[in-house]
């Protein structure tokens, strides 16, 4: 390994070629990972406090590799988005959410998940020919687009004015946007009054300091009279304990996610949770 002037390492750093070799070798794999079936996705629930009903999913992508196992969307995802592949992969999750929710619509009708989320990155939002492609996607599976939340995270809207443009377009489709990670990004208020945004997804890391006496409780507090005033809806991110449940309820939330109430799943279970809501 060499150091530079400034006593970094440079990209000389065997390490650093290794990761870099590891990385590329993880880029081919995806490359295949469409055609082999090896992606898949999972729902996790989210509900409305306090009593926990259902409110809708957000599906969330997996990859079983051939070697490695399951690899983490939190590795491949930001992978696909330097190398490009993001554009198919996320054309196959759309298609798959699509679908999957159709068939929802078609076979539990009023107690499908009225909401069904999906996952849309920068590289996507800044393509102007997003819209149009989501709009046939939907039409070809006879999809009412009012099932759909696009979570969209503030940095990459932020990014361009096509990414701005590409989600008020999605938005007179009649799609509804939810802001993902909020306050973790590039935050700036003024995309509340310049995006057509409907849900804020409050980030798990100001959830996880909700019951201790902490500014992220301040904040996760204050982003309540927000949505609020706006008309909004706020949901809770990454809750794991009954007591930040009970906490989030008293400050006002009304629909949360996390482990707390379920992990991410696959259709099939979540299928047999509008069973027994059902039967409740
Ligand atoms: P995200 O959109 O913020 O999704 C929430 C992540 O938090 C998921 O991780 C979920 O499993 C995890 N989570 C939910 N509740 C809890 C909890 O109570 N505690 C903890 N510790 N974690 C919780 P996952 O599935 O590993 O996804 C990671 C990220 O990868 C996602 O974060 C999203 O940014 C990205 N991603 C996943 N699927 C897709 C996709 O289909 N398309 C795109 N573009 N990105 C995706
Ligand atoms: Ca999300
Ligand atoms: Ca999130
Ligand atoms: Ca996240």
């Amino acid at each position: 390994a060499k150091r530079n002037g400034g006593g970094r390492w440079t990209w000389f750093d065997p390490i650093m070629d290794q990761l870099a070799d590891s990385d590329a070798r993880l880029s081919n794999d995806l490359r295949q990972a469409i055609i082999r079936d090896e992606l898949f996705l999972v729902y996790q629930p989210i509900v409305e406090l306090p009593h926990g009903r259902l409110a809708g999913v957000e599906a969330l992508v997996r990859w079983r590799h051939p070697e490695h196992g399951l690899v983490s969307p939190a590795v491949f995802i930001p992978l696909a988005e330097r190398d490009g592949q993001i554009m198919e992969v996320g054309r196959w999750v759309l298609e798959q959410v699509i679908h999957q929710t159709a068939r929802w619509q078609r076979e539990y009708g009023a107690d499908a998940p009225t909401k069904v989320s999906v996952n849309v990155s920068a590289r996507q939002l800044n393509e102007p020919g997003f819209p149009a492609e989501m709009e046939a996607l939907l039409s070809a599976a006879g999809l009412d687009p009012a099932r759909l939340v696009v979570e969209v995270t503030e940095t990459a809207v932020l990014g361009t004015g096509v990414a701005l443009d590409v989600v008020r377009r999605l938005h007179e489709l009649g799609l509804s946007i939810a802001l993902d990670d909020f306050g973790t990004g590039q935050s700036s208020l003024s995309l509340l009054v310049d995006c057509p945004v409907t849900w804020l997804k409050v980030d798990k890391s100001f959830v996880d300091g909700v019951t201790s006496d902490s500014p992220q409780a301040v904040i996760v507090n204050g982003l309540i009279g927000i949505t609020r005033g706006l008309r909004m809806q706020a949901v809770a991110e990454g809750v794991e304990t009954a007591e930040q449940a009970e906490w989030l309820y008293q400050a006002g939330y009304r629909f949360a996610q996390g482990y707390h109430f379920a992990r991410p799943m696959p259709a099939s279970d979540v299928e047999l949770l509008l069973t027994l809501r059902d039967t409740r």
